[in-house]
């Protein structure tokens, strides 16, 4: 006996989804497991998504496996090739790969149509021609029975000819519907002779105007699953009620693989919204620059702002799989991302609110300069020369007129530490005509470069950037979307009352110049200040430099709310 595959990746965290692949593997009930991650076309996905992507590519990872992408377009109204792209983009840029070609559930529309055909020939589906409303009333309710439809009682022949004359156009847009008959008096709603198939003219994103008739998707799922010989269909909770009718479909047409349906609980993080629909608003509403907005929990969004891939990788191992609720704090993904980019990011400085500081000391037209590593743990990462002018850029809030007790950066008469150089005296402070701080006159004590002041000790170190030598650049600041946890859990406002209106502070800093000439999406720590992604589309290298905050050097949100 061969040995069963067993986890690969190295901080495996055991949930109950990991125990049951485990145990067919061992017990020999498959040799090999296939999953599938099975979005909807009609938006981009969302960190909810990514949660569904690592578990489902990550379990055919983890256990040698295999994991099929397949769209579940079975709505034609709502979906669009541009959301089928971009799902695409998505999944292989969190660094997943799927089985062989990406399926479609249109590709199946013959044969679950001949899957139809045969439970209308064995008595177990009939066509309807009750409306949405009569509907509606014949299911009954959670505490009374359904009634049975006046058509249920049709034959097959009768059936047949009315299914294949909806399917070839004869009747308009819900008027009738294929119905599986199972039991109008089952205590489970989703029993009660759930339509699988109804009349529909929409245009689809594949088949065009081929057909007019569309599998529901409770029909379609399970046969699509069965087709590709999945052997776990992952979904969420909110599908365990339809679990039935998924064995239902399965158990009555001629198919021999049978997979097992395994629900876990969707992930709600909290300060955003996890509902395509919501996100959907939020662009229409013009109320984010669109989908990959920063601001936004979709993939697309997490991308922009300079999330990366491991970083969601490993919030979502964090976050783990179970059957009870999953809220989880954003400070938990912002960690993630924080702790990936605090080993992987080089670390330069950057100057988000200049303040101009004239060395009075250093000669006029002279630089100096100094080497410094890329990353105080990586020395790999390189080093590059830190030059040193007669004018400087530094933080304006690194100064303080007034300063309050403890104060260990500048104010007049203090001194400080250039991060990689010298340190200065604040010699005075020059103001404008309304009293505003405009500028510094400082010194630089020559003899305090790569060591401590004699005589005295100077605690504060403060990033700058030579102004020279400095390159403009567009810093986009971006904090979370919403104000409070739950933004759509309020009964009374509807949760855009609850963005929050600084959410994004467009300033115009200065980095190194390496930075500025650095390629589009990549990421740096500015030292003291946090993470930063020269933006996807609009960093132009050399010519045009913008970086987006991804995330703060710690948690701020947590101090506030203490
Ligand atoms: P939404 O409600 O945002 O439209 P959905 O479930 O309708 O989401 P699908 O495209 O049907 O979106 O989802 C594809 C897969 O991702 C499904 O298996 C679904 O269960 C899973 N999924 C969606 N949202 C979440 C979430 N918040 N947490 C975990 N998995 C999710
Ligand atoms: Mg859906």
């Amino acid at each position: 006996m061969t040995t069963p595959p067993s986890p690969t990746a190295s901080a495996v965290i055991l949930h109950f989804i990991r125990t049951i692949v485990e145990d067919d593997l061992k017990s020999g009930k498959h040799a090999q497991i296939q999953t599938r991650f099975p979005p909807e076309p009609n938006g981009y996905l969302h960190v909810g998504h990514a949660k569904s992507i690592c578990l489902n590519f990550g379990l055919a990872q983890d256990y040698r496996g295999l994991c099929n992408l397949r769209f579940d377009d079975t709505n034609p109204a709502k979906e669009e090739t541009e959301y089928a792209e971009a799902i695409q983009e998505d999944v292989r840029w969190l660094g997943f790969e799927w089985n062989g070609e990406v399926r479609w559930a249109s590709d199946y529309f013959q044969r679950l149509y001949d899957f139809a055909e045969e439970l209308i020939a064995k008595g177990l589906a009939y066509v309807d021609d009750l409306n949405a409303d009569e509907m509606r009333d014949y299911r009954g309710t959670l505490k009374e029975p359904g009634r049975n439809s006046p058509h249920r009682a049709r034959s097959v022949a009768e059936n047949l000819d009315l299914f294949r004359r909806m399917k070839a156009g004869e009747f308009a847009d819900g008027t009738r519907t294929l119905r599986a008959k199972i039991d109008m008096a089952s205590p489970n709603i989703n029993l009660r002779d759930p339509v699988i198939y109804r009349i529909k003219r929409a245009h689809h994103i594949r088949t065009g105007d081929a057909w007019c008739i569309y599998p529901m998707y409770d029909y379609t799922h399970c046969i699509s699953d069965a087709l590709e010989g999945i052997t776990h269909s992952l979904c969420t909770l909110e599908f365990a009620d339809h679990r039935p009718l998924y064995d239902w479909v399965l158990d009555h047409i001629s198919i021999p693989c049978h997979p097992r349906q395994i629900e876990f609980s969707r992930l709600e993080l909290l300060y955003t919204i996890t509902s395509k629909r919501k996100l959907l608003q939020l662009v229409n509403q013009g109320l984010v620059a669109g989908w990959d907005d920063p601001r936004m929990p979709t993939i697309h969004g997490m991308r922009r702002r300079g999330y990366t891939p491991a970083g969601i990788r490993e919030f979502a191992r964090r976050i783990g799989i179970s059957k009870s609720e999953n809220v989880v704090d954003m400070s938990v993904l912002e960690g993630c991302i924080r702790e990936d980019l605090e080993s992987s990011a080089p670390r330069v400085m950057a100057v988000v609110r200049p303040l101009k500081v004239v060395l009075s000391n250093f000669v006029a037209g002279e630089t100096g300069s100094r080497s410094a590593g890329f990353h105080p743990q990586h020395p790999e990462f390189g080093e590059r020369e830190v030059p040193i002018a007669r004018e400087l850029w530094i933080e304006a809030d690194d100064f303080s007129e007034v300063p309050p007790p403890g104060w260990q950066r500048l104010t007049v008469g203090g001194e400080v530490r250039l991060r990689y150089s010298y340190v200065i005296r604040c010699d005075a402070a020059i103001k404008d005509a309304a009293g505003q701080v405009v500028e510094l006159r400082c010194s630089i004590d020559p003899a305090t470069l790569g060591q401590n002041p004699v005589g005295r000790k100077v605690k504060g170190v403060i990033h700058w950037l030579s102004a020279e030598h400095a390159v403009p650049a567009e810093i986009r600041l971006y904090d979370r979307l919403f104000t409070v946890p739950r933004p759509d859990a309020d009964k009374e406002h509807d949760f855009l009352a609850f963005l929050n209106p600084h959410s994004l502070a467009v300033v115009q800093g200065w980095v190194e110049a390496r930075a500025a000439a650095c390629a589009p999406e990549t990421r740096y720590q500015f030292e003291r200040l946090g993470y930063f992604c020269a933006d996807r589309f609009d960093h132009q290298p050399g010519n045009k430099a913008v970086f987006n905050r991804a995330v703060g050097l710690k948690d701020t949100w947590a101090k506030e709310s203490v």
